[in-house]
């Protein structure tokens, strides 16, 4: 686990300011969901805090270290997107065990982790399978998987959800819900979608034109005209 600190983060895209004075600390374990419109920069704090972007000026901590400072390999960050991009050839067992092994992890131990990962997500029956035999939602599950099977410090999610069905969605997101509540992952979460935010959440930076607009937990950010 870790937290997440952003210290007045700036990212300009030629003369274009995508986010601007950018602070707010994620505590050890917290679910946090950053909320706004589309093009109100939450793609671009997210991908800032994956080492994605560059910040073009401000700081980033995770776990207190200046992320400059954090060799690339040491930084304990998973992000899924919102397409998930599943390894076709693979079947989804090894598409979860796929970072384990790059690792060089004991295959007794990847053998364990995928399968607790596949039954936390209920997707043990389709391991043998590959991407394309799985719906949607089977996909997203099985990319959720193989980002917290190797057991982050970080968890980003961009609209992971955005391109499921209704009903996916909702157990999607009782899902993810429910694994939070199991692995306590730092987790930071975007979305354009204030049910997403008010049901996840434990704070909600809601963004708007790449300013934080306010802070705060999911009934106060709620109860806002
Ligand atoms: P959101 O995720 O909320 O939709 P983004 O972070 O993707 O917002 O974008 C914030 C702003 O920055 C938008 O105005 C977008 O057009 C701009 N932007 C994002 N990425 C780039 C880029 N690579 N080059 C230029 N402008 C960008
Ligand atoms: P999202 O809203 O989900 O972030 P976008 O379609 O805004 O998705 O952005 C997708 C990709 O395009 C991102 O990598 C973003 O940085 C880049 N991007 C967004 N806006 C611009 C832009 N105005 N110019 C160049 N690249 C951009």
């Amino acid at each position: 686990m870790a937290n997440v600190r952003l210290e007045k983060i700036n990212r300009i895209y030629n003369n274009v300011t995508a986010i601007e004075d950018i602070s707010f600390e994620v505590p050890d374990g917290e679910f946090w969901v950053l909320l706004g419109p589309s093009g109100c920069g939450k793609s671009t704090i997210l991908r800032t805090i994956a080492g994605l972007e560059t910040a073009t000026s401000g700081n980033l901590y995770i776990n207190n270290r200046l992320v400059n400072e954090i060799p690339a390999r040491q930084r304990d960050v998973a992000m899924v997107f919102q397409n998930y991009a599943l390894y076709p050839h693979m079947s989804v067992a090894e598409n979860l065990a796929f970072g384990l092994k790059m690792r060089q992890i004991e295959p007794q131990i990847i053998q364990e982790r995928v399968h607790k990962v596949a039954r936390s997500l209920s997707i043990d029956r389709l391991l043998n399978r590959k991407p394309k035999q799985l719906s949607g939602g089977q996909q997203q599950r099985v990319a959720l998987g193989r980002a917290i099977v190797r057991e982050p410090q970080v968890f980003l999610l961009d609209e992971p959800l955005s391109n499921l069905d209704a009903q996916l969605r909702d157990d999607t997101r009782a899902e993810l819900k429910k694994l939070h509540q199991r692995l306590n992952i730092t987790t930071v979460y975007v979305t354009h979608d204030q049910t997403e935010a008010m049901t996840l959440a434990d704070k909600i930076v809601v963004l708007d034109q790449g300013k934080i607009q306010q802070i705060g937990d999911p009934q106060t950010v709620y109860a806002q005209p």
